[in-house]
């Protein structure tokens, strides 16, 4: 079988992926086509929450797919009525919020759907966005351009217009670039995920929440991969105390089953009319049988609380780790700063020879986001790989020599393109 960037593959190389085939997935184990097992600490970059072939998941796809896969959004869909209802619940935090969703196939596609709402809503002239450097919106050009890394804009230009970034966490670059003449919408990550797990200073959002009600700009969230249950709460935002107006979600709603979410607060959602936005596929009912029983589950089994625990029991034993830096993140979306010297992707690459699945989004920076049914010794079991993977002693890379500069190896970037 050829490797995809090979001259015999068929599939385009943008992506350089790991050698490793995975066959199979029970919890937060998989398998490797010799039969060999991982640890999976990445969960499919933070999508499969409740584990690989959850029973509840595959059982709803598969009732469902014997009853029907498809029919279009020109039909009524009491199934996205269903799911619509439980997602606005738990934007709520348990209480009804009577925000209304769309339903879309990925991330990228609820960003785009919320972008399309903010200009509806902000008018003519009123229609630009501004995010956050370092943050990651989707590949999609719209999104593309929302997400605040210039590097990944490169070669793709002209951009669509109508898109500013400042600093992420800076209140002041914010309220400069706000101009509520021109903008109709901040969009952010509550943490930034992509960045390695950045986290805010306290008070930020509330602090971008007043600025936005005090100039009637929407506060987007984008809760992609911070989203349901991963960052100990069901919505990272419900941390900080505020209410944004649009939030989206994709990644973990369907466990593996693509689909995305934008919720709305009702007065900005009612702004859409019937033809204003569509999607073939959004909201069909095999993902959201998916969703479905993916929430469900979620809140059988109060996954927040599961991030919590596990995540607190993750970072108090991480920070002992000889070559790591700091630790930081909320519950299970953890970012591990690695010691001067340390190249991620290579220590990366290390954890996966030895049985453990994790990626590094940035080049210091190894991130854990496993299953939020992570048990107590399963983490045991992860810290034990990192700490072997850290060690001195474990490759002939840059790491045996933190003192050293950091070696640019050959594919060392593999780990931070495979977005
Ligand atoms: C993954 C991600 C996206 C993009 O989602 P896709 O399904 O890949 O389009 C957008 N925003 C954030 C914060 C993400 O983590």
């Amino acid at each position: 079988m050829s490797a995809p960037g090979s001259a015999t593959s068929h599939l385009m190389p943008t992506y350089r992926p790991a050698p490793v085939r995975f066959v199979s997935g029970r919890g937060c184990r998989l398998r490797d086509d010799s039969g060999r097992e991982y640890l999976d600490f990445l969960s499919g970059i933070a999508v499969t929450s409740l584990g690989h072939a959850h029973p509840a998941v595959a059982e709803a796809i598969a009732a469902q797919a014997h009853e029907l896969l498809h029919v279009s959004n020109l039909f009524e869909n009491a199934l996205a009525e269903e799911v619509a209802a439980r997602i606005d619940r738990l934007v709520g935090d348990g209480t009804p919020m009577d925000g209304k969703v769309f339903f879309a196939n990925s991330g990228a596609e609820a960003n785009a759907a919320a972008i399309k709402l903010a200009r509806r809503v902000g008018g003519r002239g009123r229609h630009e966005v501004v995010s956050a450097l370092g943050s990651f919106h989707g590949r999609t050009l719209a999104t593309l351009h929302a997400t605040g890394q210039p590097s990944k804009h490169e070669g793709f230009a002209p951009m669509p217009e109508g898109f500013r970034h400042v600093a992420y966490g800076d209140v002041a670059a914010l309220a400069s670039a706000a101009d509520p003449t021109r903008v109709a919408a901040v969009l952010l990550e509550p943490i930034e995920g992509e960045a390695g797990v950045v986290v805010p200073p306290r008070g930020y959002l509330a602090a971008v929440r007043a600025l936005c009600d005090e100039r009637g700009i929407l506060l987007v969230l984008d809760e992609i991969q911070t989203g349901l249950g991963r960052t100990g709460r069901w919505f990272a935002f419900q941390d900080e105390g505020v209410a944004p107006d649009v939030v989206t979600l994709a990644k973990a709603l369907g466990n593996g089953v693509p689909i995305g979410a934008c919720w709305a607060r009702a007065e900005v959602a009612d702004c859409f009319t019937p033809g204003d936005h569509g999607s073939t596929f959004g909201g069909q009912p095999l993902a959201l049988s998916a969703a479905r029983a993916t929430l469900d589950t979620m809140v059988a089994l109060d996954v927040p609380a599961r991030a919590r625990a596990r995540g607190a029991q993750l970072v108090a034993s991480l920070r002992s780790v000889p070559g790591v830096r700091t630790v930081r993140g909320r519950g299970l979306l953890i970012g591990v700063v690695l010691d001067d010297g340390y190249d991620a992707p290579a220590v990366a690459r290390r954890a996966l020879d030895a049985g453990l699945v994790v990626n590094a989004p940035t080049p210091d920076v190894i991130r854990l986001a496993p299953p939020l049914v992570v048990s107590e010794a399963e983490c045991d079991e992860a810290v034990a790989i990192l700490r072997s993977a850290l060690a001195p002693t474990a490759g002939a890379d840059e790491s045996a020599a933190p003192d050293g500069p950091a070696v640019q190896r050959a594919g060392a970037d593999s780990e931070r393109s495979s977005r």
